[in-house]
C-alpha cells in the first residue's frame, strides 16, 4: 500500500504554481495544459485538446476508465488565474511560513488540481481504478467567466452522472453545495458633446447622466435578499473643457436565484436616461447561472462528509457560495455537482493567497475514496 505524503503533494502543487497563468496569456495558460496533459497521460487518459484560439489556453480533457461503464464523474478545473505574469518574483513569491504555503493560484485552484491528479493517481499506485469512468476538464478561462469554455462544459456535463469541482473549500473546510448566480451589464451614455467654456449649455453630459444611473442601480441592491448590484468601473469624457460626450459603466449582480436574476433583469433593461437628449444603453453580459442544492447534491454531499469523518479530518459542513464558478454552469443542467473540494486556505485573488498544508493528504484521500466509491 503506497501512502500519500504531504512533501510529495506540496511538491506537485508547486509545479502547477510555478507556471503563471493569468487568463489572457494563452501560452502561460498552455504551459500550464502541458502539465496537466502529461500528468493525464501517466494515468492511462486518453487525451482531447480543444484549441482557444488566438484569445484563451486550450481546454484539455483526460479520460480515465472505470470499473463499470456508463455516465461518469466529470472533474472540473480550471487553470488560469487572476495574477498577472510577474507577480511571482515580485508581490507573492511561493513561499512555506508554518502551514501556509503561499503562491498565485495555489489556493485558487492550483492546489485542487493537483490534489484531484494525485488522488487518481494515488489509486493508480495502489491497483485500484476509479468506479466509474473519470473525465477530467482543465478550463483555461474560468476567472474572465468561462466565455470560451462555457458551451464544452455544459456539452460534457449532459453525458455525465456528476461534476465535482475542486475549486477551494470555504472556511474550516466547508464544501460548495449551491451557488449564487452572478449577471453582467455593460451600461453606455452618449451625450451632446461641447466646449465647456463658450457653449456649456448646448451639451449634454454623459457623464452626469451616468452618475444618475449609477446611483439607481446601486439603489436595486436587497441585503436582506442577497441580490447586490455593484457599478465596477466607470470611465468617460475625453477632455476637461469639453462637456462629455459618452460615459460607460460594467455592473456584476449577485443574483442567488433565475428569479432575481430575470428582476434584476428587467429593471436594468427598463432605465430611461432622466435627461431625454442623452441616449442609454444597457447590454446584458456574461451570466451565470445559480445552482441550487437539489436532492441528489446532498446525497452526494452526506456521503462526502460521512467518508471525510472516516478519514478523521471532517468537512466543516456546507455553504452556498457567493461567487462564481464552472459548477454554476453544470449545476444550473441538472447535473448533481458537488463544489469547493478543493484546498483549504485563504486569499484568493489577493497578494495573502495560501493553502494551508495540513489539509493535502487528507483532502486528497477524500478525493480518492470520493473516485473509489461514487456513486453513492
Ligand atoms: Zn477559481
Amino acid at each position: 500500500m503506497k501512502t500519500l505524503e504531504t512533501e510529495a503533494l506540496l511538491a506537485a502543487v508547486n509545479e502547477w504554481v510555478a507556471i503563471e497563468s493569468p487568463t489572457p496569456d494563452r501560452d502561460g495558460v498552455n504551459r500550464v495544459s502541458a502539465l496537466a496533459e502529461r500528468l493525464l497521460r501517466d494515468l492511462g487518459a486518453s487525451i482531447e485538446r480543444i484549441s482557444g484560439g488566438p484569445d484563451f489556453g486550450d481546454i484539455l480533457i483526460g479520460r480515465i476508465a472505470g470499473e463499470a461503464n456508463g455516465p461518469g464523474i466529470l472533474l472540473l478545473g480550471h487553470m488560469d488565474t487572476v495574477h498577472p505574469v510577474g507577480t511571482l518574483a515580485g508581490p507573492l513569491p511561493m513561499r512555506v511560513e508554518g502551514d501556509r504555503a503561499y503562491g498565485p493560484g495555489i489556493y485558487d485552484m492550483k492546489g485542487g488540481n493537483a490534489m484531484a491528479f494525485a488522488a487518481l493517481s494515488h489509486l493508480q499506485a495502489n491497483g485500484k481504478r476509479p468506479r466509474l469512468p473519470v473525465t477530467v476538464m482543465m478550463i483555461p478561462d474560468e476567472e474572465v467567466g468561462s466565455p470560451f469554455s462555457r458551451a464544452h462544459i455544459e456539452r460534457e456535463a449532459l453525458k455525465h452522472a456528476l461534476a465535482l469541482v475542486v475549486e477551494p473549500s470555504g472556511e474550516g473546510g466547508k464544501i460548495t453545495v449551491a451557488r449564487h448566480g452572478i449577471a453582467r451589464y455593460f451600461v453606455r451614455t452618449t451625450g451632446v458633446p461641447a466646449h465647456a467654456g463658450a457653449y456649456h449649455a448646448k451639451g449634454r453630459s454623459a457623464i452626469r447622466e451616468m452618475a444618475r444611473q449609477v446611483l439607481a442601480i446601486e439603489a436595486m441592491t436587497d441585503y436582506a435578499r442577497n441580490v447586490t448590484l455593484n457599478v465596477g468601473t466607470i470611465r468617460g469624457g475625453t477632455h476637461e473643457n469639453m462637456v462629455p460626450l459618452h460615459a460607460e459603466a460594467h455592473v456584476y449582480c449577485l443574483v442567488p436565484l433565475p428569479e432575481h436574476e430575470k428582476e434584476v433583469r428587467e429593471r436594468l433593461m427598463a432605465l430611461k436616461a432622466v435627461d431625454p437628449d442623452v441616449k442609454l444603453e444597457v447590454t446584458p453580459g456574461l451570466y451565470r447561472p445559480s445552482f441550487v442544492k437539489s436532492p441528489e447534491i446532498q446525497k452526494l454531499y452526506d456521503h462526502t462528509a460521512a467518508l471525510a469523518e472516516e478519514i478523521g479530518y471532517p468537512v466543516a459542513g456546507e455553504r452556498v457560495a457567493g461567487g462564481g464558478s464552472d459548477g454554476n454552469f453544470t449545476g444550473a443542467l441538472g447535473v448533481p455537482t458537488l463544489d469547493g473540494l478543493g484546498v483549504l486556505g485563504d486569499g484568493p485573488h489577493t497578494h495573502q493567497e495560501h493553502l494551508l498544508i495540513s489539509c493535502l493528504v487528507p483532502r486528497t484521500r477524500l478525493l480518492a475514496r470520493l473516485f473509489e466509491t461514487l456513486p453513492a
